[in-house]
């Protein structure tokens, strides 16, 4: 494979807990985004180039340019949502219709690129005291599934649980279990405009959930499987690589 058709990810992350708070600290030291980097980088090995930008960059380092060079972003966010620029979420928005893939991490819920693309509220119930998650795989042929143990067990986790406000997915590769009888809707595949979309909830940051490498696995599975949109046959396009993409893992 040449250097040039290597799927391009941007991971960014918000990487204000990190910064000030003393016990996320101690869980992510090199900031979310580090084990969330490292596991697609090892998941998708030599196909991949990863590149972190995070909302204090200029531009939240997401300019027209690193836009253009992303086959796919990840998004996590929690605190900060209203200090992303709307210039920035437009952005992104048109960059997803165009055929850019999106992973939306956790609280990334709220954020405003995800409520723009769902149309929704969003909302969800939630409960922070690290109970137990268990991850069950409702669609086992998916491709973002591949390789990925059913169950997941996250042993502390905040709970997310329904009602999740959000549009039916088009398709629903997770639900979620919880110590406290909840269920929860956790991996929601969407198409929007030539964008593939996948909402992920694990991910809390007190909880060193992004270094388990079953976790990394999901999220490297879902960055090959948003990359694998074609662009469309009859609508102007930005892309300048106009080749099919298909990046789905093998499972194990
Ligand atoms: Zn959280």
């Amino acid at each position: 494979m040449t250097p040039s058709s290597r799927l391009r990810v941007t991971v960014w992350n918000e990487n204000l807990h990190e910064q000030h708070q003393e016990s996320v600290k101690k869980v992510y030291p090199r900031g979310m985004h580090t084990p969330i980097a490292e596991g697609i980088r090892r998941e998708l090995g030599g196909e991949v180039t990863v590149r972190v930008a995070t909302l204090d960059d200029p531009e939240h380092g997401l300019t027209e340019k690193v836009l253009a060079d992303t086959d796919v972003l990840t998004w996590w966010g929690h605190a900060a949502h209203d200090r992303v620029a709307d210039e920035v979420v437009n952005r992104v928005h048109a960059r997803v219709l165009d055929g850019m893939g999106i992973v939306v991490l956790h609280s990334g819920h709220m954020s405003k690129i995800f409520m723009r693309l769902m149309g929704t509220s969003c909302r969800l119930r939630w409960r922070e005291n690290g109970e137990r998650e268990t991850v069950w795989t409702v669609s086992p042929t998916h491709p973002i599934a591949a390789g990925v143990p059913h169950p997941i067990v996250i042993p502390h986790q905040e709970m997310y649980g329904e009602f999740f406000d959000i549009p039916a997915p088009d398709e629903l590769v997770f639900i979620s279990s919880y110590e406290g009888g909840e269920v929860f809707r956790s991996g929601c595949c969407y198409y929007r405009g030539g964008g593939r979309i996948f909402y992920f909830s694990p991910g809390h940051e007190e909880y060193p959930v992004y270094h388990q490498a079953e976790i990394q696995r999901v999220i490297a599975n879902a960055v090959a499987w948003c990359a694998g949109g074609s662009p469309a046959n009859d609508l102007p396009s930005a892309r300048s690589d106009d080749s099919p993409r298909h990046w789905y893992l093998i499972p194990d």
